[in-house]
């Protein structure tokens, strides 16, 4: 570890300081590293605190590859300096998947176009897009699939059409993707049974309702009245009944992690979700999915992170049709001028979700 280089003119306790913070600010004017991980990152990145005697700061990022680092794949400390080139190289590859979603890609393919190996590839586009090649190339299919599907045609040729190459693969992949099976979503959804419930939380009522396979609707409003009349607008065909007491165990879990999220107890949301969605929607929260616990972004870098620069109006829209506050952390993104920007249910309960995570962020660094 010869070539580490301490930046003279910044005081360490200083740079210490801005780690314990996750100062996104400081993204790009220096690096730090952790010797027992090999690993190094940009101050806000997401991950636990090393222990201090292990930490090592750099100025540039090349220090810290000189020292022996790699860049950390959760924080891709070199797009902090636009000199990422994986997420450039992902970015394409997503573009190709896209426009050959119809044609059986296996992972080497899509390694290939990367130019990566297929471990590297696996790891940095699961890192970069929040899932895997497989469920992205699985969701682009998906929605050639319901294209297909709306236009009257018979479901087995429409599934066959869109590239999957058995109907028990897609019954098994519709099931978690859109949340139904394809004879359902055909018919408009009918008569899936959704359970809800609603409690008092620190942003007004809140009312969380959930299919058996995951949440389809977290939101907030003044009363419960209107809250029942916003699920049943979401979810028109769909049969919709209070839970039944004693809640099932998960119902339980899932209802006691939102509330604590919501007093700021729990930062990290990790539930299953049960969505109907377009690709780019998927996308668009999955990838807010990514924004960690108490930072923000633009809709523009939002829209750049996806690999559609001038996507920015799109992803305001799926922001605005989100149906599960929280877990899809729509609150997070604000305008490139950093205004708040607009919030589904509301800007003043957004403002207090991003002062309690800022909050309890800079409290769990403490
Ligand atoms: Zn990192």
């Amino acid at each position: 570890m010869r070539n580490i280089i301490e930046p003279q003119p910044l005081d360490p306790d200083e740079l210490w300081q801005i780690l314990e913070r996750r100062d996104p600010s400081f993204d790009g004017q220096f690096f730090f590293g952790v010797v027992t991980t090999g690993v190094y990152c940009r101050p806000s990145c997401a991950c636990r605190r090393p222990l201090r005697k292990n930490v090592r700061f750099f100025r540039e990022a090349q220090d810290a590859e000189r020292a022996g680092l790699r860049p950390c794949l959760r924080c891709h400390p070199l797009a902090a300096i636009g000199q990422d080139p994986d997420s450039g190289r992902i970015r394409q590859v997503c573009e190709y998947i896209r426009a050959h979603a119809q044609e059986p890609l296996t992972l080497a393919d899509m390694a290939a176009q990367a130019g990566l190996s297929r471990f590297h590839f696996q790891r940095t586009f699961k890192a970069i897009m929040g899932v895997t090649p497989r469920q992205f190339a699985e969701a682009c299919r998906l929605d050639v699939l319901k294209v297909e599907l709306r236009q009257q045609r018979s479901v087995t040729d429409a599934i066959f059409e869109a590239g999957f190459g058995s109907l028990s693969r897609v019954y098994e992949k519709v099931d978690t993707r859109l949340g139904m099976t394809p004879a359902e979503y055909r018919s408009g959804g009918d008569d899936v049974p959704i359970s809800y419930v609603s409690v008092g939380s620190a942003l007004g009522r809140m009312m969380i309702g959930a299919t058996d396979r995951g949440l389809c609707f977290v939101q907030f409003a003044g009363s419960d009245a209107a809250l029942l009349a916003q699920l049943r607008a979401e979810y028109p065909r769909a049969r919709v009944q209070p839970m039944a007491e004693p809640y099932p165990e998960q119902f339980a879990a899932w209802m006691q992690a939102l509330e604590q999220h919501v007093r700021g107890q729990q930062p990290r949301l990790d539930l299953p979700l049960d969505l109907r969605a377009t690709a780019f929607q998927m996308k668009v929260w999955q990838y807010l999915q990514s924004i960690p616990y108490g930072s923000v972004q633009s809709y523009a870098e939002v829209a750049q992170g996806l690999g559609h620069p001038t996507a920015a109006r799109a992803v305001a829209r799926a922001c605005a049709t989100n149906r599960v506050a929280l877990v899809i952390p729509c609150h997070r993104v604000i305008r490139g001028t950093g205004e708040m920007g607009g919030y589904r249910w509301g800007v003043e309960r957004k403002r207090t979700l991003l002062d309690q995570e800022r909050a309890a962020a800079r409290g769990v660094a403490r």
